[in-house]
């Protein structure tokens, strides 16, 4: 069952909610794209509409070096940057969500069983970016000064940041394609995000930077029937009583996930197919 579960389409379901800047974020753009004379470090943007967004790749980068961590993985391949984990063992938490390549032609590429969209700025903080007083176009600009250990001369430089308080629709989905899996998948993604929560997304998290929480989040199950068009997608409420209808923190989220996937989830492994 377990073999043939990995190439069935169940359906997929996805997580959404805002992404809120507790304190600025840098997410750089690369150096190719700076205009002349603008500033030294800058941040992302959607050359389509000029406003700064946040690379689905940023948080999934991140989400995935917070589980490495978690679930105590060795480092083996070199990125550039940094060493990271990947192996093609297909009961490998870390790499069945967030995905592997093959380093031979003996090993399988594993993909990603979650996706993470871009995230784009809400329309209330695209108006309220508009009208703040600053020389960038909503952006702040602050100035860091970095000394250099051995000269000790300071090396003042500029860092665009998104200003606290700017708020980013997030969608991460998720492929239900194993049953076995998918509970310890979802309580993985949950964890991780509770942790960056109160780890830092961006650069110069440790002067700072980069301090987010994900809020009103909310689990939407696509089942195979909804893409075949025979059934509608389905909110998934938490039925616990609550005195008024709060949006859901992670933590809640977390919390009620067995209950949520026992009650809502997991038939679409039964009925898929
Ligand atoms: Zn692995």
């Amino acid at each position: 069952m377990a073999d043939r579960d990995d190439h069935i389409f169940y359906g997929k379901l996805l997580l959404k909610g805002i992404l809120r800047c507790e304190t600025g974020l840098h997410i750089g753009a690369s150096k190719e794209i700076i205009e002349i004379g603008g500033v030294d470090n800058p941040v992302m943007r959607d050359p389509r509409t000029g406003y700064p967004y946040i690379p689905g790749s940023s948080i999934k980068g991140k989400l995935r070096s917070i589980a490495e961590r978690l679930e105590a993985k060795t480092f083996n391949r070199s990125t550039g940057k940094g060493m990271r984990h990947e192996c093609s063992d297909r009961n490998c938490k870390v790499c069945r969500l967030f995905g592997s390549t093959a380093k031979n032609k003996d090993e399988e590429n594993m993909p990603s069983r979650l996706r993470v969209r871009d995230a784009f700025l809400t329309d209330e903080s695209k108006e309220w970016l508009r009208k703040i007083d600053t020389p960038l176009s909503y952006s702040e600009l602050k100035y860091e000064n970095a000394l250099d250990r051995l000269t000790c001369e300071a090396n003042p430089r500029s860092v665009e940041r998104i200003p606290a308080g700017a708020e980013f629709t997030y969608e991460v989905t998720y492929d239900l394609d194993n049953a076995e899996q998918c509970e310890t998948d979802l309580e993985l993604l949950l964890n991780c995000m509770s942790i960056l929560e109160d780890d830092y997304l961006g650069g110069h998290g440790t002067r700072g930077y980069g301090k987010i929480s994900f809020c009103d989040n909310r689990f939407i199950l696509r089942s195979r029937a909804y893409y075949l068009g025979d059934e509608e997608e389905k909110l998934l409420e938490i039925t616990e009583e609550k005195e008024e209808k709060v949006p859901l923190s992670i933590n809640d989220l977390r919390k009620n996930l067995k209950n949520l996937y026992q009650s809502s989830i997991q038939h679409v492994f039964r009925e898929g197919v």
